[in-house]
């Protein structure tokens, strides 16, 4: 042993700014498995944030400045990719991200 201790540390100041953001960006899922805990339904929700919703939240993640918290977009099946603006999400991430 080193001394060094096994576990990671986070290197930011938690109180500062979230370590990770995870959106979950839709519950609409063509399953219906029994260890789900998203609370799957098989339509979209009418109260899932728009697209320009998820512009301003990803607008706001970005505001925390660097070091950026990890920004996660999970939900559905097959995936948040059951929302036809997900290609959206992604070049927006990634313009806001740089
Ligand atoms: S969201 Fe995942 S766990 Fe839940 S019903 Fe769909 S596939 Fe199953």
């Amino acid at each position: 042993m080193t001394g060094r201790s096994p576990l990671r540390s986070i290197r930011r100041d938690v109180a500062d700014r979230p370590f990770i953001v995870i959106w979950e960006a839709t519950q609409a899922c063509p399953l219906a498995c029994l260890h789900c805990r998203a609370e799957a339904v098989p339509d979209r929700h009418p109260g899932e944030l728009t697209t320009d919703e998820a512009g301003e939240l990803m607008r706001q993640v970005a505001a925390f400045g660097r070091p950026a918290p990890l920004f996660v977009i999970t939900g559905g099946d097959p995936g948040p990719y059951i929302r036809p603006d997900f290609c959206r999400w992604g070049r927006a991430t990634y313009v806001i991200g740089r």
